[in-house]
Order: C-alpha cells, then sequence, then structure tokens
C-alpha cells in the first residue's frame, strides 16, 4: 500500500483545526473532546460510483457530495456536525484524481466547519463512506418520531431539481443555466444545517429527502404512526425545473425524485410562524405542504379538489399546475 502514502499526503493536510480536536489524523484513533451537557449525533453514507452517483461526477463533486449527504443526515437530526471520517476505496493511487477529490472534500469541510480526523484507504471498485459525528444539547435532538395528527408539514428549498439533474446528464442535454442548474443540486447539495438546528424545540418530527419525498414522508408517518396528506399543488418547484420539464414530469420528480436533501419536518399549527420566521433568519424557504391526520401510518398525496395525485403514466387526472 505504499503507493497510498501519497493519498495520506493530500488528504491529512485537510483535516483542520478545531479545538475540540484533542489527537487528529496520524495515530490509530481520533481522540475529540464534546461539552458537558451535550449528547453524539453519528451518521454514516457510502457512496458507490455508479450506484448513489453517476459515473461521469467529476472528483471534486464527488468529494463535496460525500461530505454534504452525511451532513444532510446531521440536519435531518438538528444536530451541529463536529468531527469526520472519511474511508476511501479507489481502484488506483491516481494524483490528479485526489488532488480533485480533496479540493471539493475540503471545501464541503470548511463551508461547514468540520474537522477530518481519520479514515481508512483500501483498494477496490471507488467507494467513499464518510462518517460524521455532530451535537445536539442532551434530549434536544430531531426525530421521525413525533408528529401527531393537526401537525403540519413543511419542506426546505425546492424539489425534483436532482432527479431532473440526474435526467439532463443522462440525456446529455446541452448546458445551459438551468440544466447546470439542476445538475448542481444533484453534485452539490446543499444540506439544511442552520434549519435543522433552528427547528429543534419547534419540529416534532424531521427528516432529510434523500430518497423522494412520499417515501421519506412515508418514514416519518410510520414512525409517528399517523397519516400524512401531501398537497401536490403546494409543493416548491424551482423555475430551472420548469424551464427543463412538464409538469408532469415536474410533479414526479418532486413526489418520487430523490438526492434533493431538503428537510421535510412536522411542527404543530401553532408554530407555524416559529417555522417560518426561524427559516427566514437564516435565509432558507420553507413551504408549508401538507398535514398530519389520524390513522395507521400512510402518505398520499392530494389536488386541491381532494382527489389522489398520481403520477404513474395515463393515471394523471385532477392535478393542474
Ligand atoms: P492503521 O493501520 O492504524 O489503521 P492507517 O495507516 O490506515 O492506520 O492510517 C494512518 C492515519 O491516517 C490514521 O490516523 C487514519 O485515521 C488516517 N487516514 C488513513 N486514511 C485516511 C483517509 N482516507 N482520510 C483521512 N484520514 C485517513
Ligand atoms: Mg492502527
Amino acid at each position: 500500500m505504499d503507493e497510498f502514502a501519497l493519498i495520506y499526503d493530500i488528504l491529512a493536510p485537510l483535516a483542520g483545526a478545531r479545538p475540540d480536536v484533542v489527537l487528529g489524523i496520524g495515530d490509530d484513533g481520533a481522540v475529540v473532546q464534546p461539552r458537558p451537557g451535550e449528547a453524539l449525533v453519528i451518521v454514516t453514507d457510502t457512496m458507490v460510483s455508479g450506484v448513489h452517483f453517476p459515473p461521469t461526477l467529476g472528483p471534486a463533486d464527488i468529494g463535496y457530495r460525500a461530505l454534504a449527504v452525511n451532513l444532510s443526515d446531521i440536519a435531518a437530526m438538528g444536530a451541529e456536525p463536529r468531527w469526520a471520517t472519511l474511508a476511501l476505496t479507489l481502484p488506483a493511487a491516481d494524483e490528479a484524481w485526489v488532488r480533485d477529490f480533496a479540493a471539493g472534500l475540503h471545501e464541503a469541510l470548511v463551508g461547514y466547519d468540520v474537522a477530518l480526523v481519520g479514515g481508512d484507504t483500501t483498494r477496490g471498485p471507488l467507494t467513499i463512506t464518510v462518517q460524521i459525528v455532530g451535537v445536539v444539547p442532551q434530549g434536544t435532538a430531531l426525530t421521525r418520531a413525533g408528529a401527531r395528527p393537526g401537525d403540519l408539514l413543511f419542506v426546505s428549498g425546492t424539489l425534483g431539481d436532482a432527479a431532473l439533474g440526474l435526467e439532463m446528464l443522462r440525456n446529455h442535454a446541452p448546458l445551459d443555466a438551468e440544466t447546470a442548474y439542476l445538475i448542481g443540486r444533484l453534485a452539490r447539495p446543499t444540506p439544511r444545517v442552520a434549519l435543522g438546528r433552528a427547528l429543534r424545540g419547534i419540529a416534532t418530527s424531521c427528516i432529510d429527502v434523500s430518497d423522494g419525498l412520499l417515501a421519506d414522508v412515508g418514514h416519518l408517518a410510520r414512525a409517528s404512526a399517523c397519516d400524512i396528506r401531501i398537497e401536490a399543488a403546494a409543493l416548491p418547484c424551482s423555475t430551472a425545473a420548469h424551464a427543463r420539464g412538464d409538469a408532469l414530469q415536474v410533479l414526479r420528480c418532486a413526489l418520487s425524485g430523490g438526492d434533493d436533501y431538503e428537510l421535510a419536518f412536522t411542527a404543530p399549527a401553532s408554530h407555524a410562524k416559529d417555522v417560518f420566521s426561524a427559516a427566514a433568519a437564516i435565509g432558507c424557504a420553507v413551504t408549508r405542504i401538507g398535514r398530519v391526520c389520524k390513522g395507521p401510518g400512510r402518505v398520499d398525496a392530494v389536488d386541491p379538489a381532494g382527489h389522489p395525485v398520481t403520477t404513474q403514466r395515463g393515471g394523471y387526472r385532477h392535478f393542474e399546475s
């Protein structure tokens, strides 16, 4: 593994300095020091080339994204990210590739004040595993359980962009401003870390939208043992999405497309004002998109007349945007 020494030489300087890192890269393990009263929140996510990102994605984007998707899980827990490890499996020790990868990773580490405290480097098919440890004041972590009938459902940002971006990438669409925006949403998702923290004590349940809104809100519904009804006409979609997709395609991507890494969360109707002012304070758009009702844990999407919306071929009847 001698040739991987160069990888160490490139990655070790990314470590960054945090006063709470007692011992970082270079020993058998890292030592970090949380403050009294802090609970640790631990997340990890693996990205396999060709499975979790298109093989055409550039190394800098891969590096950025590997951290960003984990930061999104930290955000969904309402936590503050602190320390990360990186397990890197590479087919070869390609110095130019690793330098670009490191540059993208570094941007995300600096952007979110995370210290890289260790990792592992092995040979094999391109696979990147990041683990992040974050903190919350004891007892304040947001979870998927806790939504109650009468709560409202909210989502941050816009939905469906990354799925449309993936379609543009696959179709080799000309790279105009809208297409670049959509592909950028896939390549460099924006983890809503500040929003997650601001929602502590306000949101009753929270999840990040990685697998698609219906699927992820389904997790909230099941964990909370309530039904959740999504109002399809309320879903926030970007102008770029509307410019590049037809109404049905945009709706389908917003409901079922993955990889947007927005936060979907519930809060009591009486706290709606707090939700909007917390989001406004950090400059993050939030939209109310549905409500929680009594039920065993189902999710559906309806049009303004209350009819079920389906985006299956031929099944699309009521929704007009
Ligand atoms: P060991 O054999 O004890 O596991 P390694 O030689 O694998 O040690 O790693 C030496 C040091 O370099 C450790 O501190 C480890 O955390 C760090 N390290 C190895 N690979 C990476 C990586 N891909 N990213 C960050 N740190 C790494
Ligand atoms: Mg060791």
